[in-house]
């Protein structure tokens, strides 16, 4: 009989329930899985007038006479058609009685990972996967030169279970006048671990992670992807440089080599383990306009939408995951990804 097993964040101090005794292997999930329905797609080549005008584009093969919002990129970023927040005017702060409010500034962009419709981020050859991080890196650089911006959130939804209204291969990008409640959650608890032992928190998860690795599923060079000892959902996974940083854009040119190679291998390995999952994945890096942070490290945490969260969650911020990640872990780290399987579909 098992016992089911509360188990603590040591970041952010959230606590989550492994239910091991209805512990569900992969094969409980198969139900999410992605498929492509067609029809017309404003990320297509040559639909780039459905889009808003593009803010960044790589044409590689056009020796610098490639048409702006014409054909021939690999990777193109526009604003959203249906952007969540603004992108003009000042930020203007008020109170209504204790109540506080802002005019709903911020930029929201689609970064279109690949001229193929019917490929995904995973598929994509490495070297493609890194101009795909490359865009993130270089949308961030020049977003934050922008004042009002507190934040940028990079995130990806991908297959309509995990919240994707487009299917064409794309992640999107908000830069918000606030830091999200999910990182100052993080930077707090980084904060106070840092105060009493004079560590970075994540840097000391990691340690302890590659001590025991029974919760890596890979690793290479610069990168760690692990199972968090206290994981909300099945399968969550995290990214994490092995040296510390706290902001993804001073990656160096051999990491983010290794980050492409890093997330195309778990991508891969949930396609096979998974059966083509709907997931949603997060960038969390520090906030903008601030020095570099000894107590805060950048991440990329993934998720593949394998359950919905219920009343409990929503009533408690409490999660109930029915999946170990010493399993989940074992399971990716075991999955063969089968020679050829990368570039056809
Ligand atoms: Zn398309
Ligand atoms: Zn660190
Ligand atoms: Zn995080």
């Amino acid at each position: 009989m098992h016992v089911p097993e509360l188990r603590k964040d040591p970041v952010v101090g959230r606590w989550v329930i492994i239910s091991t005794d209805r512990a569900k292997r992969p094969s409980d999930f198969l139900h999410n899985k992605v498929v492509q329905k067609g029809g017309f797609c404003p990320f297509c080549p040559g639909n780039e007038a459905k889009t808003p005008s593009e803010v960044l584009a790589y044409r590689p093969n056009s020796n610098g006479n490639g048409q702006k919002n014409g054909p021939g990129w690999t990777v193109r970023v526009v604003p959203n058609k249906f952007p969540a927040l603004g992108i003009e005017g000042t930020l203007n702060r008020q109170a209504e009685g204790m109540f506080d409010k802002m005019n709903g500034l911020g930029a929201h962009e689609v970064i279109v990972e690949t001229p193929d419709h019917a490929s995904h981020l995973g598929l994509l050859l490495p070297k493609h996967i890194e101009s795909v991080l490359w865009a993130w890196r270089d949308r961030i650089v020049d977003l934050k030169q922008d004042r009002r911006f507190k934040y940028i959130m990079i995130f990806k939804n991908h297959g309509e279970a995990a919240g994707a209204t487009l299917e064409h291969p794309h992640a999107q990008l908000i830069a918000l006048p606030i830091v999200p409640k999910h990182v100052i959650e993080e930077l707090d608890g980084g904060r106070q671990y840092f105060t009493v032992k004079e560590r970075c928190i994540f840097c000391d998860i990691m340690r302890q992670e590659m001590e025991n690795p029974m919760r890596v599923v890979i690793e290479n060079d610069d990168f760690l992807v692990f199972a968090p000892f206290a994981p909300r959902f099945p399968f969550e996974t995290w990214i994490m440089p092995k040296r510390h940083e706290s902001a993804f854009e001073n990656l160096s040119l051999h990491q983010m080599i290794n980050l492409a190679a890093a997330l195309k291998q778990l991508l891969m390995k949930c396609e096979v383990a998974l059966d083509s999952p709907a997931y949603n994945l997060a960038l969390h890096t520090a906030p903008l306009q601030e020095a570099a942070l000894d107590y805060y490290h950048w991440h990329i945490e993934f998720i593949p939408k394998l359950t919905n969260t219920a009343g409990f969650e929503w009533g408690s911020g409490f999660y109930i995951n029915p999946t170990p990640p010493e399993e989940s872990a074992k399971f990716l780290r075991e999955a063969e990804v089968p020679a050829g399987f990368q570039y056809i579909k």
